[in-house]
């Protein structure tokens, strides 16, 4: 990787206590932004902006220019056949909720079922309980074996003729694990089982193409790939998103309103109510653009790289557990670790103090941990401007508290 990209990312450079630079590994709960993203954003707001779709004036109609340049640039990196199936939401949790709410409202009755996975993040799990909660639907989960790999033996009898959805997760959060989804939206489909994947942790690292998954519908968030926070994605198939009612009310997703009704716009405004964060889309379609200029394929091999080294690394340290597949093939730039029996608050504090950020707790994944008999613990993520002495200074940190502890 080539190191000049790091000054992209003048976050990078800041000292944090006495420590120089930064060494910032919490990855996967938010990427750093470079300076394209964020001059693109303030250029729009220094020079177009003005509010989108309803105004004839000139700024109106270069901002909607923009946003819905944007909207394609979004179509080509998922490689959806059509920009009507390409719905602008806050992030990844808001395109599940808008999938439970509105896919549950049209198409799930009480008693039908939604198959989710024992390590989905909450988003795709409380998601669905809110819809339990309203229309009294059943959820089925999907165990996963101690090294946090989905049981696949036996998928098929999670099918029945009450299931309506499987919602899982491209790659966990907390283990890092790849899942086979392609294969796995195969078996669904063979059941005529339509499929959510949440794509909140692959997107940022490898290549992903909604028409060769197959996927019906895939969410992402602008923010965990280097874009803004408050945008988000969902993709879904026009022949689902046809027969789903709108999300919210308000704004660009009407076409006609009276008092005595209303009439719903086209794809996919129907489900953009109110204002779009149109300064946000700018700003993810330059972090997507940026992505693609580093080269996805570049940034996926330079963090395999760096995970297995720094797996190789961490493995040496004593009373080292790491949670997620051993086998790196399915073990993406996620690493979660736990010490002897130093709590991971105490390990994510200290390494804090040495100027390096990881996160620590549950990683919005309580099931997950209730699975795994643990309250938490330590995540380094990695992403295309980390390096391998920021892998050594992590070690030397962990060595160096555990000297402490000892
Ligand atoms: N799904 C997964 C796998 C995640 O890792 C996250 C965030 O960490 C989310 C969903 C929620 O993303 P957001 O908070 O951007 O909506």
């Amino acid at each position: 990787m080539n190191c000049d990209l790091r000054n992209d990312f003048p976050i990078l450079g800041r000292k944090i206590y006495d420590k120089y630079p930064l060494v910032y590994l919490d990855n996967a709960a938010t990427t750093q932004k470079p300076r394209q993203v964020v001059e693109a954003m303030s250029d729009e707001y220094y020079n177009v902006n003005a509010n989108v779709h309803r105004g004839v004036h000139f700024l109106s109609q270069q901002a909607t220019d923009l946003h819905e340049a944007a909207r394609e640039t979004v179509r080509r990196f998922l490689n959806a056949r059509s920009a009507s199936e390409i719905i602008f939401t806050r992030g990844t949790t808001e395109s599940i909720n808008l999938v439970a709410s509105c896919f549950g409202q049209a198409m799930m009755k009480e008693g039908d079922e939604v198959i989710i996975t024992e390590m989905e993040h909450h988003s795709n799990i409380v998601s669905w309980q809110l819809l339990q909660a309203r229309q009294g639907i059943k959820i089925r989960v999907l165990p996963i074996t101690d090294e946090g790999e989905l049981v696949l033996e036996g998928i098929e009898d999670f099918f029945t003729p009450r299931t309506r959805l499987l919602s899982l997760t491209q790659v966990s959060n907390v283990l890092g694990t790849i899942n086979p989804v392609k294969d796995i939206i195969r078996i669904a489909h063979n059941h005529g089982v339509p499929v959510l994947v949440d794509g909140a942790q692959s997107t940022p690292h490898f290549r992903v193409d909604v028409r060769d998954l197959d996927c019906d519908f895939f969410a992402f968030s602008g923010h965990k790939i280097y874009g803004p926070t408050g945008i988000g994605v969902l993709y879904g198939r026009e022949e689902w998103l046809d027969r789903m009612p709108p999300y919210m009310g308000g704004g660009e997703m009407i076409k006609t309103v009276s008092f005595s009704g209303t009439t719903f716009n086209d794809l996919p405004y129907k489900f953009e109510a109110g204002t779009p964060d149109y300064i946000a889309s700018t700003g993810l379609a330059q972090a997507l653009d940026y992505v693609n200029s580093v080269g996805i394929e570049t940034i996926e091999a330079h963090e395999r790289d760096l995970t297995a080294y720094a797996m190789q690394c961490m493995m040496e340290i004593p009373d080292m557990k790491i949670f997620g597949p051993s086998n790196l093939d399915i073990h993406d730039a996620v690493i979660s670790f736990q010490v002897g029996n130093i709590h991971h608050l105490d390990m994510g504090t200290l390494l804090d103090r040495l100027g390096i950020a990881v996160r620590t707790g549950h990683h919005c994944a309580e099931p997950l941990m209730h699975r795994l008999g643990i309250e938490g613990t330590c995540r380094a993520s990695f992403a295309l401007y980390n390096t391998r002495e920021e892998v050594d200074a992590l070690v030397e940190g962990i060595l160096r508290i555990q000297k402490m502890f000892a």
